[in-house]
């Protein structure tokens, strides 16, 4: 017999859960909107129905439940230690406790961007790599450092937050956490669109996907913030391939998939930054879909340990 773990993705809006094998493979794959405005309760809610519907078209036994949530999680207690008003009054939120009681399986909660993380280095590009860096690019810049399939979560469970380093083309931006000169700040999606615009005045550019385009237009104004923000995030993968020494670097999230010139600008700017010895460390994209955080979480619940355990 089989033993499954169900895999829950509680983003800012939607909320996704499958069925998930030791292999990593997903099915009975289902989501939901996460109705973020309603509050913790109506979320947990959300995510305990996803569970109970694929409780009932399992045939093997569910053995527990691993959630990748937004927002920073205590990986001590499972709680929601701090988040941005993406989803109202999530910071505080016992998640674990909650959803345990609710539905009477153990629980195991992680953060999104680490779930990810952990699926890729099992069963994704860095399966069979000791240690991996990963760059989730996309509204905000998050990522994880991974050693045998394990997230480095840090203390308290913030360790990854790479949009928060400083960064010599953030100059005088303020970042989304507030402060002032942070990778964030030139680099993730919203930033790319903002600066955009305030370099145009052109307040009709709709999104960033917009932005792409008239940068392979060749619209200078769209090619400069690109470029600046490719620039920014290669630096910061190099400087970080140099500071931890990782085998690879594995680049998920909307924004990774942006073309191919913002790649290989990406990938020249981590060359440029690489000590000498380090310079053939590859930077790949996520073979994964939208799946990882749900294969990560259940993963992650199966075996906290990776490969160690
Ligand atoms: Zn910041």
């Amino acid at each position: 017999m089989t033993v499954l773990c169900i895999g829950i993705d509680i983003g800012g809006t939607k909320t996704a859960a499958g069925l998930v094998r030791e292999d990593g493979t997903v099915f009975g794959r289902i989501e939901a909107a996460t109705p973020a405005r309603s509050g913790p309760a109506a979320v947990i809610g959300r995510a305990e129905e996803l569970v109970q519907r694929l409780r009932q078209v399992a045939d093997d036994t569910v053995e527990g439940v691993g959630v990748g949530a937004a927002g920073v999680i205590d990986p001590c207690s499972g709680r929601v230690s701090a988040s941005t008003d993406l989803i109202a009054g999530w910071a505080g939120t016992d998640l674990r406790g909650d959803l345990e009681h609710r539905l009477r399986l153990p629980v195991t909660v992680i953060n999104d961007v680490h779930a990810h993380a952990v699926a890729e280095a099992r069963v994704g590009a860095g399966s069979g790599v000791g240690r991996m860096l990963l760059f989730g690019l996309g509204t905000g810049i998050g990522g994880a450092l991974t050693q045998d399939g394990v997230v480095e979560m840090g203390r308290r469970g913030v360790a990854g937050h790479f949009g928060h380093m400083p960064c010599k083309e953030a100059v005088g931006e303020t970042c989304s956490c507030g402060k002032a000169g942070h990778l964030e700040a030139v680099a993730s999606g919203p930033a790319i669109l903002r600066r955009y615009r305030r370099a145009t005045g052109d307040r009709h550019v709709p999104d960033t996907r917009a932005v792409f385009a008239r940068a392979a237009a060749g619209v200078r104004a769209a090619e400069e913030v690109v470029e600046t923000a490719s620039v920014a995030i290669g630096e910061a993968i190099g400087g970080m391939v140099n500071a931890c020494d990782p085998e690879r670097t594995v680049l998920s999230g909307g924004l990774a998939f942006a073309g191919a010139a913002w790649l290989e600008q990406i990938r020249d700017a981590a060359r440029n930054t690489l000590l000498p010895h380090l310079e053939d460390c590859p930077v790949l994209l996520s073979p994964l879909n939208g799946d990882a955080a749900i294969i990560g979480a259940a993963l992650h619940h199966r075996r906290p340990g990776g490969h160690r355990s």
